[in-house]
């Protein structure tokens, strides 16, 4: 393990104290079309370099870009979801600068009129909520992808890869309200939730289609004012941003407390060191020489159309969790787990929809489905049918079988891919074991054991489960644990 970066500032945690965080997030989403957003090319991951490009997305003279306009229509999905206010006009505009992942010259982006506004979504941390503004959702064109070859300062090659050039990306930038690394990691955690019930993006960390850069500085608790911000980009993980979040913020602290100055910069998270570096110092606005896009027309969403788009919006995490509370009789805490995906809460309510109680379902998801696929390494498309496990359910239900016998049947089912039925059937699991096949195993189970009775009649309690346990097995788990309790209750008594 790396020293905490605390022990590394030496800073006292009194001194910490003294100060305020102050996070704001820059999301970059690529938002799922097929087609670029102003070319035909693909946008598929993972094809051979520089197959899918044309003249339009590599730059040339003369072309002329075209607007995708299921791009708008998934952007403005994302901005209703992000309660946004959609623009009836937005515009284009050039950033330019030069770098060799972007041919043109200039990014085509969003400036001065974006798509969508004055937004927020409801965060919670530390067991309270709190809404987070954004500021703005715009859409961008992606640039190349640089591969480098070896890690030497001198000797490297540089490779271009222009297939991502011109995938269609929309950047959500939030208001600075975030107070600390843990509040910004349940931002990003939220917001992914979020789009990806709707369905723009997939929203994959490691290969790039969400991508977040951190904004942060630190102000002496009790002011108003922020403190000089420096930007952290390289935050491929989760992880990787609270940690540079927590370097910076102690940081930034040790600087100040040693009569120092913050400089306005952007750092890269180091993750082989642990710590952030300086990359540059912050470009202003106006380095990027911002003007309006003459190739494109501004882009127009009507108010028919975005209440069309809006009809589409599925039910958002927050509602889910709360009607499945409400509807379903689960905890909080199960109808958390429930939602975290949309096929995951999907799945639930198709069990239900098949008959089965509320919270049995519930259980059986949370501990026997996701505990077996994560055992044997499967994605959640490889449960069994809700309809399937429906019907397990209901013959524990309706006590033609066991709780223990369903768990035997419930691996099965899982392996085999046959239904429960047909597995107890098969397996002659279904028959209950009667009130007297329990009281004769009970009795055999005493007789072979009369120093446990000694003990258990001497008072030690902690035997009895013993007897349960082997009277469970001479029946198969097929017995009711109840009855089981009952008799050798009786018959030890
Ligand atoms: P810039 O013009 O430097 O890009 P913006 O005003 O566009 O700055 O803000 C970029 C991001 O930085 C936003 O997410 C915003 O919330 C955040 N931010 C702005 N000021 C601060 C600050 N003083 N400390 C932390 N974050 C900030
Ligand atoms: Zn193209
Ligand atoms: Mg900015």
């Amino acid at each position: 393990m790396v020293k905490s970066t605390q022990e590394a500032a030496g800073i006292a945690p009194e001194v910490l104290a003294k100060y305020e965080p102050v996070i704001g997030l820059e999301v970059h989403v690529q938002l799922l079309t097929k087609s670029k957003i102003f070319c035909g090319c693909s946008t598929r991951f993972g094809d051979a370099p520089n197959s899918n490009t044309c003249p339009i997305c590599l730059g040339l003279p003369g072309t002329l870009p075209v607007l995708n306009k299921r791009v708008v229509e998934m952007a403005t999905l994302a901005s209703l979801a992000l309660n946004c206010t959609v623009h009836e006009h937005s515009r284009f505009a050039r950033k330019n600068y030069f770098y060799p992942d972007l041919p043109k010259g200039y990014q085509i982006s969003q400036y001065e009129l974006p798509l969508a506004t004055g937004g927020w979504i409801e965060v919670e941390h530390g067991g309270a909520k709190k809404r987070i503004g954004i500021t703005r959702l715009h859409l961008e064109e992606d640039a190349a992808k640089n591969l480098h070859e070896g890690f030497s300062q001198s000797a490297t090659k540089a490779y271009i890869d222009y297939n991502r050039c011109g995938t269609p990306l929309c950047e959500i930038v939030s208001e600075p309200d975030m107070r600390a690394p843990e509040e910004a990691y349940a931002y990003l955690t939220t917001l992914r939730q979020i789009l990806l019930y709707t369905e723009v993006s997939d929203c994959n960390m490691e290969e790039g289609s969400l991508r977040c850069d951190a904004n942060v500085s630190v102000r002496l608790r009790g002011t108003q004012e922020f403190g000089t911000k420096v930007e952290v980009k390289n935050l491929n993980s989760f992880r990787f941003l609270q940690k540079a979040l927590e370097y910076e913020i102690e940081r930034h602290i040790g600087v100040l407390e040693s009569g120092g100055r913050i400089s306005q910069e952007t750092r890269l998270w180091n993750q082989t060191a642990n710590r952030t570096d300086s990359m540059r110092s912050k470009e202003k606005a106006h380095d990027y020489r911002y003007f309006p896009e003459p190739d494109l027309l501004p882009v127009h969403v009507s108010a028919v159309w975005r209440e069309e788009i809006r009809r589409t919006l599925p039910e958002l995490p927050d509602a889910r969790r709360n009607r499945f509370a409400a509807k379903y009789g689960i905890t909080p805490y199960d109808a958390e787990v429930l939602t975290a995906s949309r096929t995951l809460a999907d799945y639930f309510e198709a069990v239900v929809a098949a008959g089965a109680p509320g919270k049995s379902s519930a259980n059986w998801i949370q501990t026997e489905l996701l505990g077996r696929l994560s055992e044997a390494r499967k994605p959640f498309t490889d449960s069994p049918e809700p309809t399937a496990l429906a019907e397990l359910i209901n013959l524990v239900e309706s006590g033609k079988i066991t709780a223990a016998v369903a768990k035997r049947v419930f691996v099965k089912m899982f392996d085999s891919g046959r239904s429960a039925g047909e597995i107890v059937a098969a397996e002659g699991l279904g028959g209950q074991v009667g009130a007297d096949a329990i009281e004769q195993a009970a009795r055999e189970v005493i007789a072979k054991n009369p120093e446990d009775v000694a003990k258990f009649k001497g008072g030690n309690e902690g035997v009895f489960k013993f007897f349960v346990g082997q009277v469970m097995r001479a029946t198969r788990g097929q017995a009711n644990p109840q009855a089981v309790n009952d008799v050798l209750r009786r018959l030890l008594s």
